[in-house]
């Protein structure tokens, strides 16, 4: 288990490596119907539904967890396709992305070595174009369904826009590695080697999870393998209506992302109150990331490589 070798295995001599990770909302998205949603205030209302990413500051760069919408989403939403700007309605806040808030922390773009992706949806992807220099890993599958799309579902929920820049690519094949029963983890490079993405699928051909290594044990983002934090309610698991029919709407193979998702309440079960202590959150519950914000201490690790 990739777990085990991660906490006993630092100490190789080399100079100290050291992790910040920060949660980031890099859009806010409001679409219409609360109620329906997340279940909070009425159905006039409109959601508030987070873009989770994450900026992990490591002395070997800076590393992002998905990047939500970008700056040129937010001075034009036909960027990212007319029918996605409408359902998602997210808030015009250049703030809010991922490279400002980055630099309101003393950063520069170039700092940003690697992105990580769950998958190119514009959502997460968006942003991808405000760092040309970085490296942008994902599974194959996931760029084969946006490049050479299988579906008029693939044909239209991808958005070209979001590559035009032609980014430095880094794909990944599942390799058969093991993290807590999940069977194909491929391990990034070396100096990411605590960093490990996790294939979801379901939600999309190439959906994947990213498992980061904290000082208390792992984070497991989920992309978009559930919506809305019931779904990983342990006793009884139920999302809300709105979530249900936006994940029917998006889904490449229910059954797969269903099945995933019995896997990852598994995982919580098993693995959320032990040593390993896995903290699971998807992209979008607003609580969800209000919850992380708040433990936001917690995920810090200083060790030695
Ligand atoms: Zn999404």
């Amino acid at each position: 288990m990739i777990c085990a070798h991660y906490f006993h295995d630092i100490s190789h001599g080399g100079a100290p490596l050291s992790y910040k990770i920060h949660h980031l909302n890099c859009a806010t998205l409001c679409p219409q119907g609360s109620k329906i949603i997340t279940g909070k205030g009425t159905l006039f209302e409109n959601a508030l539904l987070s873009c989770h990413c994450l900026l992990i500051e490591s002395n070997d760069g800076l590393i992002l967890v998905d990047t939500g919408f970008g700056i040129q989403d937010m001075h034009s939403i036909e960027r990212m396709g007319v029918g996605a700007a409408r359902a998602l309605n997210p808030k015009q806040l250049p703030e809010e992305t991922a490279v400002r808030q980055l630099e309101s922390r003393g950063f520069k773009r170039e700092d940003v070595r690697h992105i990580v992706l769950t998958h190119l949806d514009v959502d997460h992807a968006g942003g991808i174009a405000d760092f040309p220099n970085a490296q942008i890993h994902l599974l194959e599958a996931e760029h084969s369904a946006a490049t050479k799309p299988q579906s008029l579902q693939e044909k239209f929920r991808y958005q070209r826009a979001m590559w035009s820049h032609n980014p430095l690519w880094q794909l990944h094949k599942p390799e058969g590695e093991t993290w807590f029963g999940f069977d194909s983890v491929r391990m990034l490079e070396n100096s990411l080697h605590d960093i490990l993405l996790i294939p979801l699928l379901g939600h999309s051909r190439g959906h994947c999870g990213v498992a980061v290594a904290s000082e208390e044990g792992w984070l497991l983002h989920c992309g978009d393998a559930y919506f809305h934090k019931g779904e990983m309610n342990l006793s009884k698991p139920k999302g809300t209506l709105g979530t249900s029919l936006i994940q029917a709407m998006d889904d490449t193979n229910r059954k797969q992302r269903i099945s995933n998702q019995r896997r990852l309440r598994e995982l919580k079960r098993s693995q959320g109150n032990s040593n390993a202590g896995i903290t699971l959150f998807c992209s979008h519950d607003h609580d969800e990331f209000d919850e992380c914000v708040s433990c936001k201490p917690r995920h810090l690790i200083t060790r030695t490589q």
